[in-house]
């Protein structure tokens, strides 16, 4: 292989290896893969808020049954009394005040209570929703990755076979030539070496002047396009 040659073939798996990498980054299944990120993100966000509320509310309604239970104990502690000997009449007017009190308070509590259980078993059937959602997409996320790496492991071999010879093409070539080409392919987004096909150079096209391409004739091998300012290899292809 000559070095014009060699440069060539660097430049023909270079363009390969850019167009494998962004085969590989369009494969559906990566899109697939951000949108499943941002739905479990954001279901774990709503999973987070309804635990915190199914707490605060299972809290309350401790809070309220306790209280339920201290006035029925208390209820039945005043009609123990209450039925125990004998009492004045103003006694059994306390007693009844007080079992009378009682009672609006076991009702008031009662009231309070049905709505913060309904909200409870609201929230509760809301965690469950989110918790199935979120191992739905654990299990999409799995499927996903497995018909990722299953597509994309030919291409990757691909890329790995490709890799390898463009360390060996550049390890062929001078090192100023290399860095000359490294250059130009930066400059020129991969289409960094041109070869000339008759008075035409293959990437620009731009004709040459009978003047210019005898200049380039008696020139080096590998020179400069005097258009494009690409690497231009003056000799035909093989
Ligand atoms: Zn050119």
């Amino acid at each position: 292989m000559t070095v014009a040659d060699t440069l060539v073939r660097l430049q023909e798996v270079d363009l390969e290896l850019l167009k494998h990498a962004s085969t590989l980054s369009a494969m559906p299944q990566r899109k697939r893969l951000q949108t499943i990120e941002l739905a479990a993100r954001k279901v774990a966000t709503e999973l987070k808020g309804i635990v915190g509320q199914r707490k605060d509310a299972e809290t309350e309604i401790a809070d309220a049954e306790e209280a339920l239970a201290h006035y029925r104990e208390k209820t039945v502690e005043v009609q123990a009394a209450a039925d125990a000997g004998e009492h004045t009449h103003r006694e059994i007017r306390d007693f009844e005040q007080q079992l009378t009190s009682l009672a609006k308070r076991i009702e008031k509590s009662e009231y309070t209570l049905r709505p913060l259980r309904e909200q409870l078993e609201r929230l509760e059937r809301a965690e469950r929703n989110a918790r199935a959602t979120s191992e739905r997409l654990e299990a999409e996320r799995t499927a996903t990755e497995a018909a990722l790496a299953d597509g994309s492991s030919s291409l990757r071999a691909e890329i790995v076979r490709l890799s390898n010879e463009r360390s060996d093409l550049a390890g062929r070539l001078a090192p100023e030539l290399l860095e000359r080409y490294e250059v130009a392919r930066k400059r020129f987004k991969g289409l960094a070496v041109e070869r000339l096909h008759g008075n035409v150079p293959s990437v620009c096209r731009v004709k040459l002047q009978p003047s210019q391409f005898h200049d380039l004739s008696q020139s080096e091998e590998i020179t400069e396009c005097p258009y494009c300012h690409r690497i231009l290899i003056t000799s035909e292809e093989e």
